[in-house]
């Protein structure tokens, strides 16, 4: 029988949907398999809604110091199953947003649970695992069980959360991110297990709203993968929130009590405390989705639990290709994208770029942000090279002391011999926007010179990137 397809993609994430309009894009016959929810984690679970809900918290916050701005809010107020409500329309329109697209571009859907039974076959059957609720629509007039045969398959399962044993999630009073984005009511008190992005965008949310709130990390630095002086910054501006940290800090057991749950903590000091609070919510990392598969079968090499890829999104076995999270990390919807558009070009026989994993840009959307690109000061002090460090803050900025954001910092490296730009790391009102700035400069290998030479419009946050380069170079002119 001939191949139906000329590529099926398993999973419809934001590295699936993608994958298949580049495909389709290409003149590929494309199917997309999924089980659960158009868009993925994503667009249904990550991304997006947690920054519905942190939107919310944003205006709120505005609103408790809107005197600051000469302006009066008397009365204000939030109701939680509204913040959740517009959080989830949103979802909902995500999703929807992508079934349209696979209309668009004539991409099959078919529905249910994919297996690979050989390479260039695989089996759907109808979706065993437990759906979390509420569920994305079933797209109309998508296909169901059967078997399908491609020439390529791409997987893009994704992944879970990650579970630590002795603390798994009951929806109750342990939460994964699942349960955290949608409260029924707004908890007195939160103990947020993990300083990740996930982590940290939670905690502040939550913080936002009023909840007491805890934080506690196993490594020494809050948001372990940032530099150490923008993630020392950043436990400063929590802290002065009223968050409490703990880093050097092990949970070794939670109870339930009556109320919530207690967290029993060691520290690195051989100490014992206990943090109590009304929810936890487990932010320990993620897993990949690699189970039930058939990737044994097939024959397809996975390690510590990702599966293994090249750069251009290859597996082991000819035919068979993975992207995103559960291709390993950096776990971001961006960096799942741009993988699904590399493979599927690689694929189709293009001469392409592979890529390249130190020019992925990392966003966090705490209040403050967090951005960065590229080494840590550390990492670019271990590589051997002698480097040059530029710092500006955002007090220097006009746009930021008018906008009354006058707390944040860019701060650049570079390579001090050839001018290279090595890192970006921001922290701040915005960051998030500002950010990829530098990462065209870095992926152009721009160097200080020609930052120097480009001009950055006034007044806007962006010219505190420039002073930072200026800086780095002893020439910063607003400090
Ligand atoms: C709370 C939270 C916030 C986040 N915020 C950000 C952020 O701000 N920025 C950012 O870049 N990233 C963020 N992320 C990470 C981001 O969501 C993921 O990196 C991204 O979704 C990965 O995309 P993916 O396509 O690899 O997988 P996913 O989005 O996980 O999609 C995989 C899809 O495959 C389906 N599937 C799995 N197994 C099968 C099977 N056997 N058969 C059929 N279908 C299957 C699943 O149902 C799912 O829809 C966040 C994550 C979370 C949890």
């Amino acid at each position: 029988m001939a191949d139906q397809y000329d590529l099926i993609v398993i999973g419809a994430g934001p590295g699936g949907y993608i994958a298949a309009i580049r495909g389709a894009q290409l003149g590929m016959k494309v199917a997309i398999v999924e089980r659960e929810h158009m868009a993925g984690i994503c667009s249904n679970w990550g991304c997006i809604p947690t920054k519905a809900l942190l939107r919310s918290a944003e205006i709120y916050g505005h609103m408790t110091h809107a005197k600051d701005y000469g302006l009066s809010a008397d009365t204000f107020g939030f109701d939680i199953p509204g913040i959740v409500k517009r959080s989830r329309a949103i979802a909902a329109q995500m999703n929807n947003g992508v079934q349209f697209l696979m209309k668009k571009n004539k991409v099959d859907i078919i529905w249910g649970e994919a297996e690979i039974t050989k390479p260039g076959e695989i089996k759907v059957a109808p979706t065993k695992k437990k759906i979390v609720e509420p569920q994305g629509p079933v797209p109309k007039n998508a296909l169901g069980e059967g078997t399908y045969k491609a020439k390529n398959i791409i997987i893009a399962t994704g992944a879970r959360p990650r579970v630590l044993p002795g603390i798994e999630p009951d929806g109750d009073k342990i939460w994964t991110y699942f349960e955290a984005m949608k409260p029924e009511t707004m908890p007195k008190s939160v103990v947020v297990m993990g300083s990740g992005a996930i982590g940290v965008e939670f905690a502040s949310f939550y913080r936002s709203l009023g909840a007491e709130v805890t934080i506690i990390e196993l490594l020494p630095q809050i948001m372990p993968v940032e530099d150490a002086e923008i993630a020392g910054l950043a436990r400063k501006r929590f802290e002065k929130r009223g968050i409490k940290i703990l880093t050097d800090a092990k949970v070794t057991k939670v109870d339930k009590t009556k109320d919530g749950v207690t967290a029993h903590v060691e520290l690195k000091d051989g100490k014992t405390e206990q943090i109590s609070g009304e929810k936890l919510i487990s932010a320990v990392g993620v897993q990949c989705n690699i189970e039930g598969l058939g990737l044994e079968k097939v024959g397809v090499k996975t390690e510590r639990g990702a599966i293994v890829i090249d750069a251009y999104g290859k597996t082991n076995v000819e035919g068979i290709w993975a992207i995103g999270d559960v291709a390993g990390p950096p776990m971001l919807a961006h960096k799942a994208e741009h993988e699904a558009v590399v493979t599927v070009e690689k694929i189709a026989g293009l001469k392409v770029h592979g890529l390249d994993k130190t020019k992925v840009p990392g966003c966090t959307y705490c209040e403050p942000q967090v951005a960065s690109v590229g080494l840590t000061e550390a990492k670019a002090k271990e590589s051997g090279r002698e480097i040059k460090v530029g710092r500006f803050p955002f007090v220097g900025n006009g746009k930021a002391i008018a906008l009354g954001e006058p707390d944040g910092l860019v701060k650049t490296i570079f390579d001090a011999k050839t001018g290279e730009l090595l890192g970006a790391h921001m922290i701040g009102a915005e960051v998030t926007e500002l950010i990829q700035g530098f990462v065209v400069a870095m992926n152009l290998e721009t160097t200080e010179e020609e930052l120097i030479h480009t001009i950055f419009p006034h007044p806007t946050l962006s010219e505190t990137m420039k002073e930072s380069v200026l800086d780095a170079y002893g020439r910063a002119l607003n400090i």
